[in-house]
């Protein structure tokens, strides 16, 4: 087992690094907002959620006993995020002329493929908003005997002049100001203008509507996260995380209604992941252009190498997507598959612990215990990386230990690559190596002496490119 370390995360309640403890000993229960299911969720929302996945994966790495809640919107997440305009789920249906639970079903499909293909480890709990309606309910007429929540004309509102603080908790703006340069439609029932629904009478021709105490209608994006977050974590919980728009209104939102129905704080730590950009500009569905999994597939990319220019990033600075980036995390993922591939047929497969203050075992472990220190835990897997390659074999051993056992929290499949790469055998390595030096020299003559032989004698076809050379099997001497 690892070391038992301390986890510092930053908070951005406290805009501080603090260290974790736990509300239940030995436990970290977190919730990740989850996708709105209307349509296909972008490289950015999938960032989103290989943060989550490694936040998760660090706990267990660490020995905690992890619950991990994530949500699936599929009603009542309005268009601008605030209380005017169209379901998204309405958006989706109106676009495809399919029924909303239909699109949420194939949307939260093809979101899990793709999160497998990330090596994003399944939830323990995935709720559905359609599926919890009662809980909400019964959390918004608390609220309103509670005297925070009041009955209007278009449905039930949240009275933010009950909740002291309220839009100051993750930021230390006031919501006035930052609301002021935005677009905000007047709304008469609100008593308030920051006030927010908890509940939206039916409009007539909603596709999705049930029964409540106040008639007919559907429940509010932030409610739908107090309530599912709470049944299944516990009125007072460890993580909650999201991207970095949900820092306003969303998780506001969220931190008054539940505390002002429990009267205990909600959550001991929020988590926020800054923006994917491309070219430096939001990719916003809104937009219409964003890409998706099955592009960057498209372009040649293994989606692995997608998730390791996620851990080479950090999840407190926005990720900068471009072709470069992901030329360099595909090249880098190829040559972590080889030397461990190569490492692991050097040894024949045998791995040994090493002791537990083994100083890379010690850098990873630090840099992952530091606020999820991504880039620094890969500097230190790429110092095992090195000594997977040495000569030694008791060294090779321990480096290849190290390298799976960091894989519980890369998730790189770093064993799939020990055990079905295909790699060169040492004769065919030291050929090539000695090809390659005998080219640099300029010295073609025994530099093609020895790509026929690599061919003839081995089967092993040598291709000179910009990024040096590379090989392939073919049938020997084709
Ligand atoms: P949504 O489906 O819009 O509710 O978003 C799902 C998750 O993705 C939320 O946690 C968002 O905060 C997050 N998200 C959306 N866009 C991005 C982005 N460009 N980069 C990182 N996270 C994002
Ligand atoms: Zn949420």
């Amino acid at each position: 087992m690892a070391t038992r370390t301390e986890i510092r995360l930053f908070d951005s309640a406290a805009r501080a690094v603090r260290p974790f403890v736990p509300v239940h000993a030995g436990e970290a229960r977190m919730y990740n907002c989850g996708p709105t299911v209307y349509d296909r969720q972008h490289i950015g929302n999938l960032y989103a959620y290989i943060v989550a996945d490694v936040v998760r994966r660090t706990f267990e790495y660490f020995g905690y006993r992890v619950t991990q809640v994530m949500n699936i919107t599929d009603v009542g997440h309005i268009v601008d995020d605030a209380d005017a305009g169209e379901d998204k789920m309405a958006l989706g249906a109106r676009r495809t002329g399919k029924d909303p639970l239909r699109i949420a079903t194939e949307v939260t499909q093809q979101f899990m493929a793709d999160r497998h293909k990330l090596n994003i480890l399944d939830p323990h709990v995935m709720p559905k908003a359609t599926e919890h309606v009662p809980l909400m309910i019964e959390l918004i007429q608390k609220l309103i005997d509670k005297g925070h929540a009041y009955l209007a004309a278009d449905g039930v509102y949240f009275d933010v002049t009950t909740f002291p603080g309220y839009g100051t908790r993750l930021n230390a703006e006031p919501p006035e100001e930052r609301m002021a340069g935005a677009r905000v439609e007047v709304n008469e029932n609100k008593r308030h203008p920051n006030d927010f629904a908890l509940w939206r009478a039916a409009k007539p021709g909603d596709l999705q509507q049930w029964d409540s105490p106040w008639g007919k209608g559907n429940p509010g994006w932030h409610i739908e996260c107090s309530a599912m977050s709470m049944k299944y974590l516990g009125d007072t919980f460890d993580i909650h995380s999201g991207g970095e728009d949900h820092l306003f209104p969303h998780h506001e939102c969220e931190i008054a209604q539940s505390e002002a129905a429990t009267g205990k704080p909600f959550v001991n730590y929020w988590l926020h992941v800054r923006f994917l950009r491309v070219d430096n500009e939001k990719m916003a569905k809104s937009k219409g252009g964003f890409f998706t999994l099955d592009d960057i597939s498209e372009w040649g990319y293994d989606p692995l190498a997608f998730r390791l220019l996620a851990l080479g990033t950090g999840y407190r600075k926005s990720l900068d997507f471009t072709r470069a980036a992901m030329d360099q995390a595909q090249r880098r993922l190829e040559r972590w598959r080889r030397v461990v591939a190569e490492a692991y047929a050097a040894t024949g497969g045998r791995v040994t612990e090493p002791e537990p203050d083994y100083g890379v075992r010690k850098g990873f472990n630090d840099a992952l215990a530091d606020d999820f220190n991504t880039p620094k835990a890969l500097a230190a897997a790429e110092m095992a990386l090195n000594l997977a390659g040495s000569d030694d074999a008791a060294i090779r051993e321990r480096a290849l230990w190290l390298l799976f056992d960091m894989d519980r929290v890369l998730g790189l499949s770093l064993r799939d690559a020990a055990t079905k790469e295909d790699v060169l055998s040492s004769e065919e390595r030291r050929l090539f190596d000695e090809r390659e030096r005998a080219r640099r020299a300029k010295d073609f003559t025994r530099s093609d002496e020895l790509r026929d032989e690599l061919l003839e004698r081995h089967g092993i076809r040598v291709m000179d490119t910009k990024d040096g050379a590379r090989w392939e099997r073919v049938a020997k001497g084709a």
